[in-house]
């Protein structure tokens, strides 16, 4: 892995403008100074479960371990068949998987075999049942047995010493599998990510209050909650922070102090921004961006001390958005996920039409379904970014990339898939 920039030196790039950053500008300039936490623990397999391998995993032993059978029926050698096309062998012993023969098998001789039964010395073939005739111990085959047929040989998946699992993995049910067929009983995994995060805004309320005119419940703190534990990552809610400098500052402080990462909601949007930025030169290394993209557009970006901050707008679904879109990734890297996993996109077909102006990619929310065969997508309705409905009746988004003006009825979109993802 490179080593990353400061941001200094990666804003002096000559397309970077903070006044029209390109979402795919913008994401890549966040990667350029990303690297994984540091800070590893050894835990019993179960609990790698969704942690990302600090290590290449060896593989301590041969998979598979024997030379063995890959299906139910005869063991045999090619030649004794070769010899005469009508040769009846006589079966001499039997292989289960986990009760081998034992013995060697000799000329004219056959061993009825099983599924992972291990090959007795002497045969290099297995013969499926459904391929011979057995009268009593004499058993015939059909024509056409090829040499090594229905073998598995040991080490054929994974010699002993290779690398298993790859360091950046992150850990699913069938890495577990995998971990425990090799009989790895531990593996080391980056620590969890701590993020901290708090909404800012005098307007906020947080539930169990009764809302007085002009106030809002706080939502942001509780889709950061959601989405932040559905990546793995600890986090301290410190809630609410008044639209105040001196509060503002101890909170900044206070957070970078804990966290690996501090992320924001609010307070990023023209009329508040100067009063955030001026606080945040102060405390560390932010830029603010006004990105090509809607919504979301308002994004600070930087390192707070040790922390990496994200100043997400204040628009619930902007949150959202913009979590996804930058976010994600870069909590991706921190936790040392590699290479980081590729985001697919769909095309369908769009059966609602869009009005949108070119330059700047928008991410609609859409409901994606089949229709006999098609994939097609229609927008949730009403896009307003204050609109959490539309992100909780979506299951992707519309990406209309930079260059793309109105969309007709009919016509092929790129959808981005939120299964999986969210
Ligand atoms: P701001 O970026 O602070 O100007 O906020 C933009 C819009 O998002 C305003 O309408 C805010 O009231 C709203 N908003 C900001 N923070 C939150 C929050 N935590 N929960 C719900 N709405 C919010
Ligand atoms: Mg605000």
């Amino acid at each position: 892995m490179t080593k990353p920039l400061s941001i200094a030196e990666a804003s002096c790039a000559d397309d970077y403008d903070p006044n029209s950053m390109p979402v795919a500008k913008a994401r890549e300039f966040i990667h350029t100074f990303l690297a994984p936490v540091a800070g590893v623990a050894r835990v019993p397999i179960r609990d790698t479960l969704g942690r990302v391998l600090a290590e290449d995993i060896v593989s301590p032993v041969n998979v598979p371990a024997h030379i063995n059978s890959a299906m139910d029926g005869w063991a045999l050698r090619v030649e004794d068949l070769a010899a005469n096309a009508d040769a009846a062998l006589a079966e001499v012993g039997s292989s289960f998987a986990g009760v081998p023969y034992g013995k060697t098998v000799g000329p004219g001789e056959c061993v009825r075999i099983f599924t992972g039964g291990v090959v007795p010395d002497g045969c290099d073939s297995v013969v499926m049942q459904e391929r011979a005739t057995a009268d009593g111990k004499s058993i015939r085959f059909a024509p056409g047995v090829r040499k090594g047929q229905n073998v598995r040989y040991a080490g054929e998946d994974l010699k002993a010493g290779a690398v298993a699992l790859p360091r950046g993995r992150l850990v699913r049910p069938a890495e577990l599998g995998l971990l425990a067929s090799l009989g790895v009983g531990e593996a080391g995994v980056y620590r969890p990510l701590r993020v901290v995060f708090f909404s800012t805004g005098d307007e906020l309320v947080s539930i169990g209050s009764p809302l007085a005119e002009g106030q809002i419940y706080d939502s942001n703190r509780y889709t950061l909650h959601g989405m932040l534990t559905r990546m793995g990552c600890e986090i301290i809610d410190m809630g609410v922070v008044r639209d105040d400098p001196a509060l503002l500052e101890q909170a900044f402080r206070d957070a970078s102090e804990i966290g690996d990462v501090v992320i924001t909601s609010g307070g990023v949007s023209v009329g508040e921004a100067d009063f955030v930025k001026q606080l945040l030169q102060k405390l560390g290394e932010v830029v603010f961006w006004k990105i090509a993209m809607k919504p979301g557009r308002p994004l600070a970006y930087g390192k707070i001390g040790k922390a990496h901050f994200f100043g997400l707008p204040g628009n619930p679904v902007s949150v959202m958005v913009t979590f996804y879109q930058f976010v994600r990734d870069a909590l991706l890297i921190l936790q040392g996920v590699n290479p980081l996993p590729v985001q697919p996109l769909l095309k369908a077909v769009c059966t609602s039409a869009i009005k949108k102006a070119p330059g700047r990619t928008e991410f609609q929310r859409g409901v994606l379904y089949l229709d006999e065969g098609v994939f097609k997508v229609r927008t949730t309705g009403e896009q307003g970014s204050g609109i959490l409905k539309s992100m909780s009746d979506a299951n992707c988004f519309i990406m209309l990339h930079d260059h793309v003006g109105n969309v007709d009825a009919g016509a092929t979109v790129d959808v981005q898939v939120l299964e999986g993802v969210i």
